[in-house]
């Protein structure tokens, strides 16, 4: 059975993207930086909002008296936001560990020369089937019935 790609706002976002970054990383070593690059400051504007929360948080159990400029965000909110990004951020650092491996490898130029040759076939294509897999988590309606609230 053929499946017309979705093409909701968050699908479309999502093959414009994808396919502008096989167009313009086409070999497996930009890819390697691209996503080592992509997941390094992932990690740094988690870590430091972290930081930054805790130290808010800290802050008020030491001062009651609050201005209320700092007061826009919820102390209730300030800890369920940091139990969530504690989660994420070992998520992240787990990530970190597998690039490690991937840049462990190292390719050929003719094999690069491959590379470049097949993104050049897969960044046009408006239909690319991988990219469909790829997306089911961008994808905002529940097509997927084994999961649940997606
Ligand atoms: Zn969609």
């Amino acid at each position: 059975m053929t499946e017309e790609p979705c093409q909701c706002s968050d699908c479309q976002r999502f093959y414009k993207e994808h396919d502008r970054l096989i167009r313009e990383f086409p070999t497996f070593k930009q890819q390697q930086e691209l996503n080592w690059a992509s997941i390094q400051s992932f990690r740094t504007l988690c870590s430091k909002v972290t930081n930054e929360l805790q130290s808010q948080l800290s802050d008020r159990e030491l001062n009651e008296d609050l201005s209320s400029e700092e007061k826009h965000i919820s102390s209730i909110e300030i800890t369920e936001a940091l139990n969530e990004l504690e989660s994420v951020n070992a998520y992240l650092y787990s990530i970190e560990a597998l690039m490690e491996r991937i840049f462990d490898t190292k390719l050929s130029n003719n094999i690069e020369s491959k590379f470049k040759e097949i993104a050049n076939e897969l960044a046009p294509d408006p239909l690319n089937v991988d990219r469909l897999i790829l997306n089911r988590l961008f994808h905002q309606t529940p097509d997927f019935p084994d999961k649940k609230n997606h």
